[in-house]
């Protein structure tokens, strides 16, 4: 009977410790979510009828909801871009692509529905264009003021993409021809929860700060699962 009853305690004990384990193990477990800040969805954004940097057979893929009159976006396009088309664009390992955020309002979409117009007119002239007139945006002190217009837009095709057909294009912006593909981008952005621009998601994981390069890195490589 005292034997039992021991055993019963032991048991008790045994049920608490494992119990303060587990619990502090969920705490742990939580905290380091909250550190690292990623956000893991159970989908990926479609690279479908999108413009895309990379071989296409690529194993991990990087999509940047973007907007031409973010002053971050331009940052993120002149400080971390260059850094993975190195190590991992130009080696076959990433695909990427850009889908359209308009936060600023009118100009966005103005710059939005020009990219998405050369996209759908030459796929090839896309990436100079978007290249181009994010470095047409002015220092950040002034960005608000408005810079982009039709003729800007049409300006920056005419010197950097001259194979271009100007004057579709020009009907095209006027039209507002690739509308629907804007709003498109819009509704995904929607759909995965972008509150900020840029917003880069790693295959389906959006990264907590676009900007710590390290942390990019570490998502990239596990989703190339140590290739
Ligand atoms: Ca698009």
């Amino acid at each position: 009977m005292k034997k039992k009853k021991s055993k019963s305690k032991n048991l008790v004990l045994f049920t608490l410790v494992f119990l303060a384990i587990m619990i502090s193990l969920f705490i742990l477990n939580k905290a380091t979510d909250k550190s690292s800040g990623n956000i893991a969805f159970d989908n990926q954004p479609t690279l479908e009828n999108q413009p895309v940097l990379g071989k296409s057979d690529a194993k991990v893929s990087i999509v940047e909801f973007g907007d031409y009159k973010c002053p971050a976006c331009k940052a993120w396009g002149e400080q971390i871009f260059p850094r993975l088309t190195k190590d991992y664009i130009d080696t076959g390992k990433v695909k990427f692509s850009y889908r359209n955020v308009t936060f600023h309002g009118e100009e966005s979409m103005l710059a939005s529905i020009a990219a998405e117009s050369v996209f759908a007119q030459d796929p090839q002239a896309y990436w100079t264009f978007h290249k181009e007139v994010f470095k047409a945006q002015p220092p950040e002190q002034s960005h608000d003021d408005a810079w982009i217009t039709t003729e800007k837009l049409l300006g920056i095709a005419k010197s950097y993409i001259p194979q271009i057909d100007l004057q579709k294009l020009e009907e095209d912006i006027k039209n507002q021809t690739t509308l629907p593909q804007v709003n498109q981008d819009i509704s995904l952005g929607e759909e995965f929860n972008v509150q900020n621009t840029p917003s880069i998601i790693v295959n389906g994981t959006m990264v907590a700060d676009p900007f710590n390069y390290d942390n990019l890195v570490a998502i990239i490589e596990q989703g190339l699962g140590g290739e």
